[in-house]
């Protein structure tokens, strides 16, 4: 949450104007706090959007499987 100095209050990111400023005082806003909360909301989506390990071993999984149903279709033929 960005902190306004002169206002001496907590400021929600989306009260804010669309330059970072207080809307009541008009003075630059620290918005560090809010970069970096940015940043961590980044990571964690980048995080969430990483392909789990357990995902190629149910492929792998798949993959076997198939590959021995083929092969008994195969027998069945002859
Ligand atoms: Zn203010």
């Amino acid at each position: 949450m960005p902190w306004c100095e002169p206002c001496d209050k907590w400021r929600s990111p989306d009260a804010l104007m669309p330059d970072g400023t207080c809307p009541r005082c008009r003075s630059q806003v620290d918005q560090g706090q809010l970069a970096v909360e940015a940043q961590e909301r980044a990571a964690a989506k980048q995080e969430a959007a990483k392909i789990p390990w357990h995902f190629w071993v149910m492929v792998a999984a798949a993959a076997i499987y198939l590959v021995w149903r083929v092969i008994q279709g195969i027998g069945t033929l002859f």
